[in-house]
């Protein structure tokens, strides 16, 4: 069986030279309908494919699939229009060019399986890239060779430090005007502080653009036939004979540097082979201590079969990578390493980390880390302890999909209709009580009110929201009474606004976004005690509930959570009324009294009560918990938390003071800084209330070269004149809302 793919080249035209505006009819060829399923670990390769966006991350996937052969046999066909490319299957990513969702496709090079986990570059979607990092074992990061590092470039750069990802660069676009691949070199040396160094060379830039020098192999290699498809290698030419050799000893001498073994052969000044500098290279990539950098240009079909051959060169397999999973002794977490051979004698162990609804309906991704998994098999997830029978599983190639009979340990698949969480692990022994790391999933920083723009499409709107907060759970929605309106709170105005456009797009739901706001919190600053009791007795059936206990502040890492603890002994408050008292505190942490935003960071000790024979209910105690918040509100000191990011601002020497001077001015404090060839790197903690406009200050303050990247750090108390603020604009509120409340009685 075939299957007909349309594939247009996006509305920005990155078309397959000689097609001008004509669309491509590709199949997906036979002979690869099979995924070689059983391969070993040193054959299989989990990437991701990292960039700032417009540098050209789609266009490459879609180029990778048709080298690897995946998509094949173009030819022209007149298409409809609105079809996109194969890896952006959303009308919005086409829209926007930007690819959110962390779809997996898997390809062959060299009977080697290339699972392709894309993942979404801008800050925003911390949780899709925090999952996506979390299953890819290699990255290509791809820089512009025009416009370099920039803001979104320094966030993944960022992301794969933290997470310890090996990754190669390529700095597409060489076909570019204004291309300048030396210059981005650069700034990958000082504004992200890569030990780098070309292991390619361009024959020729812009529109003289020819191919590219190894500089390990020390060939000239060119890309003929129509599709560059065909691969010619020469010697290098004789106008680049000194520059390439130029760069190959500066290679050589920065993987020296990082590399024992050929620093030794150098030192030594013994001859060095290809094979010495390219088991260094791979060495020092997995450890990340050298950051190989290959040049081409995409569109115009130069470099990627180099790439995807310096993919298997130097990105490690899921066999040189640790990975584990806790389990839960008593209280203490032990780590155990899981063993990712192929051979199926270890229990299965599988980590869910994404799930979609789209057209094939409910599907969750999985990576399998240990083990192995076959049609049939029973699976349970270890958090809800649920059983679930594989009758499907499947491969996915974007958005097609391919059934395989099993899957190994370090493969990525999907199965449907599966009921989970996204960071839910599954085992295949009911008695293995052990989890991976489970994701963690930032608290949303920001809000806006949202509503349909025609009520009829009500239905429509429910149906969307109910999708994407399951899809993603920094992504929340609810209903604030009080301004009797609806709310999604989210990462940042971005976050928001993409998913108000899919409303529209996918749901046929236009939506009206209200202001952003910062989602401020309330909590404790001393422990306070409360004694209250709530008693109705006069006629019909009467409520009696008393409540003793203390409620205190949790310590900073903590003051994201509520947390309850019946510390009671004997029988003043019977054990089935604790639900009731647990229910009614969690239910006023809701809505905090100072501000009315929601209380976190403390602890309800319940210690004592009373209860009454006949008049005592669960209800009657989950009011008595409430008056004992309020209670508590009244007597104790409160203050309100406000959400700070970490900020980090990268522009040349010369604005250091001026970049110091506006963070201050923010109320950010500085907490680090570094500077390298000309360029400086600030670190600072800002409150996100004070970085509305930054972007447009920075850049004006900076003849528009800064950049910047932030993301949510913690909540920390807010200024004494902010609280204040707020108090003030609630109570008047409040005010208004009686008001209007007693004109409508
Ligand atoms: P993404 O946002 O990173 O996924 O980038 P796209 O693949 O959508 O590419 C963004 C734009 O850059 C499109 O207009 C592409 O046609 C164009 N583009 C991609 N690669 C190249 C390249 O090698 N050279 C040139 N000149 N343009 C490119």
């Amino acid at each position: 069986m075939t299957i007909l793919l349309v594939l247009r080249q996006r509305m920005c035209g990155n078309r397959l030279p000689g097609l001008s505006s004509k669309f491509l009819n590709v199949r997906l060829m036979s002979s690869y309908k099979k995924y070689a399923e059983h391969k070993s670990l040193e054959k299989i390769r989990n990437i991701g494919i990292s960039a700032h966006i417009d540098s050209g991350k789609t266009t490459l996937t879609e180029r990778i699939l048709f080298y690897t052969g995946r998509i094949s046999e173009m030819h022209e066909v007149k298409g409809k229009d609105n079809v996109g490319a194969v890896m952006d299957s959303m009308e919005l990513e086409r829209q926007r060019g930007i690819t959110i969702q962390s779809a997996a496709t898997y390809t062959i090079w060299k009977d080697h399986n290339i699972n392709i986990i894309d993942t979404p570059g801008h800050v925003d979607f911390t949780v899709e890239v925090e999952r996506a990092l979390r299953v890819l074992d290699g990255a290509i990061l791809v820089l512009c060779a025009v416009g370099g590092v920039q803001s979104q470039t320094l966030t993944v750069n960022r992301q794969m430090k933290r997470y310890n990802v090996p990754c190669l660069a390529f700095i597409n676009k060489l076909d570019r005007m204004g291309a300048n691949p030396n210059r981005i070199l650069e700034q990958m040396r000082s504004k992200m502080n890569h030990n780098a160094a070309f292991i390619q060379l361009p024959i020729g830039l812009e529109s003289e653009c020819q191919g590219l020098i190894d500089l390990v192999t020390q060939k000239a290699i060119y890309f003929n036939g129509n599709y560059g498809e065909i691969i010619r290698e020469e010697e290098i030419p004789k106008t680049m004979e000194a520059e390439a050799h130029d760069r190959r000893q500066e290679l050589i001498e920065q993987v020296s540097n990082v590399d024992e073994t050929l620093g030794e052969l150098f030192l030594n000044e013994s001859t060095i082979t290809v094979d010495d500098i390219k088991n260094a290279i791979r060495r020092c990539c997995l450890k990340r201590s050298f950051t190989p950098v290959l040049v081409g240009t995409a569109l115009k079909n130069k470099g990627i079969q180099p790439l995807l051959n310096a993919v298997l060169d130097y990105l490690p397999h899921p066999g040189e990578i640790t990975n584990y999973a806790l389990k839960e002794t008593g209280s203490e977490q032990k780590k155990i390493v899981l063993k990712s051979d192929r051979n199926g004698d270890h229990p299965f162990v599988g980590l869910a980390f994404k799930l979609e609804l789209g057209k094939f309906g409910q599907l969750t991704y999985f990576r399998c880390y240990q083990g192995m998994l076959q049609k049939g098999d029973n699976i349970y997830n270890t958090r809800s302890h649920k059983k679930v029978r594989i009758a499907r599983l499947v491969r996915l190639h974007s958005n097609q999909m391919e059934d395989v009979d099993t899957v190994y340990a370090g493969d990525i698949f999907a199965l449907f209709g599966i009921d989970c969480a996204s960071g839910d692990t599954f085992v295949n022994q009911p008695k293995l009580e052990i989890s991976m790391e489970s994701i963690h999933v930032p608290d949303p920083v920001i809000s806006m009110s949202i509503q349909p723009k025609n009520s009829k499409d009500r239905d429509n709107f429910s149906k969307g929201i109910a999708r994407f907060t399951k899809e993603d759970p920094t992504f929340r929605f609810f209903w604030d009474p009080d301004n009797k309106e609806s709310i999604v709170s989210g990462m940042g105005e971005l976050h928001l606004e993409i998913y108000a456009q899919r409303l529209e797009r996918e749901y046929n739901c236009p939506v009206v976004l209200g202001k952003p706001k910062v989602s401020f919190r309330e909590t404790l600053i001393t422990p306070c005690e409360f004694d209250y009791l709530h008693k109705k007795q006069s006629g019909g059936a009467g409520q009696f509930g008393r409540v003793i206990g203390i409620i205190e502040p949790l310590p900073p890492h903590q003051n994201t959570q509520i947390l309850f603890s019946d510390e009671t002994v004997g029988t003043n408050v019977p054990k089935q009324y604790v639900p009731g008292i647990e229910k009614g505190f969690r239910i006023m942490c809701e809505k905090g009294l100072l501000t009315g935003h929601r209380i976190a960071g403390i602890k309800m000790r319940l210690l004592d009560g009373a209860h009454h024979i006949v008049d005592s209910s669960e209800y009657a105690f989950q009011l008595a918990a409430q008056g004992a918040v309020r209670q508590v509100f009244e007597n104790g000191s409160w203050q309100v938390l406000e959400p700070i990011m970490a900020v980090e601002i990268t522009a040349p020497d010369e604005f250091q003071g001026t970049v110091m001077g506006q963070v201050s001015k923010r109320k950010g404090v500085i907490t680090g800084s570094e500077n390298s060839e000309g360029w400086v790197t600030i670190y600072a903690e800002v409150p996100l209330n004070e970085m509305f406009g930054y972007s447009g200050d920075l850049r004006s303050s900076t003849q528009g070269k800064g950049e910047f990247t932030m993301e949510y750090s913690r909540y920390s108390p807010c200024l004494p004149e902010i609280q204040e603020k707020l108090v003030r604009e609630y109570q008047e509120s409040s005010l208004q809302n009686q008001q209007q409340q007693k004109k409508k009685n």
